[in-house]
């Protein structure tokens, strides 16, 4: 069991249902759906009697019908071909998320989908998801020892190396101590912001990412900035 997901399929877009299906090992088999509360679960590997209790109420949670998958597929597929920017942009966030290991052959009826990523280039700015985690690690932590924002975004400003470390050295001793010793050498490995702003999107990015699944699912970036009126 892979734990709880507070969504409903049903109710996913097509690029929703598309970014589900390259996250979820063969969700065909192994999401598992309740027949009358909605809740839902991943089993990996499936299950051996093909359905399970639910863990919510006394329905049966079971996978969704080929059929209704078949015409999701259909769905999904549809909008890819309008839409020629969405496959690029999935396979810009699969390398964001798995680098260079390659999608695992998804199985009938998203078979399709294996086809049309091979012939795919990733497309755009590249998603820096992992520096956005290390940074919102680093500022919780930060935090947590009660330093301010605007101390941690001196930290963060200093653009040579060793300038973290300097304004590290400057810290209280009890701060230093909270923090660790190992802290000072992670500090070296902190990424670059450039501004308040800056640092507000990519932890807001970073937090969405951790609570909200369905965030995940929209292919959420971290510069989505309201247009001025
Ligand atoms: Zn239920």
């Amino acid at each position: 069991m892979n734990g709880r997901q507070p969504i409903d399929v049903r109710a996913l877009s097509a690029p929703e249902l598309l970014r589900l299906v390259l996250d979820t090992p063969d969700v065909g088999k192994n999401l598992f759906r309740c027949d009358q509360c909605g809740f839902e679960v991943v089993m990996l590997g499936g299950s051996d009697e093909g359905s399970c209790r639910c863990l919510e109420c006394d329905g049966t949670c079971a996978p969704l019908e080929l059929q209704w998958w078949a015409r999701a597929a259909a769905r999904m597929r549809s909008v890819c071909r309008r839409d020629k920017t969405l496959i690029p942009r999935l396979l810009a966030e699969w390398r964001a998320r798995h680098g260079d290991v390659p999608l695992p052959p998804l199985p009938d009826p998203f078979s399709w989908l294996n086809v049309a990523w091979k012939q795919t280039r990733a497309r755009g700015r590249p998603i820096d998801a992992v520096s956005h985690y290390t940074l919102a690690h680093m500022v919780d932590r930060l935090q947590a020892a009660g330093i301010s924002l605007g101390q941690i975004l001196r930290l963060l400003r200093t653009p040579d190396l060793a300038g973290p470390k300097i304004v590290y050295d400057q810290l209280p001793d009890r701060t230093r101590r909270f923090l660790g010793k190992d802290f000072r050498d992670q500090l070296g490995g902190l990424p670059f912001v450039s501004s308040r702003a800056e640092m507000s999107r990519r932890l807001r990015w970073a937090r969405t990412q951790w609570t909200d699944p369905l965030a995940r699912l929209r292919g959420e970036r971290v510069r989505i900035r309201r247009k001025k009126t």
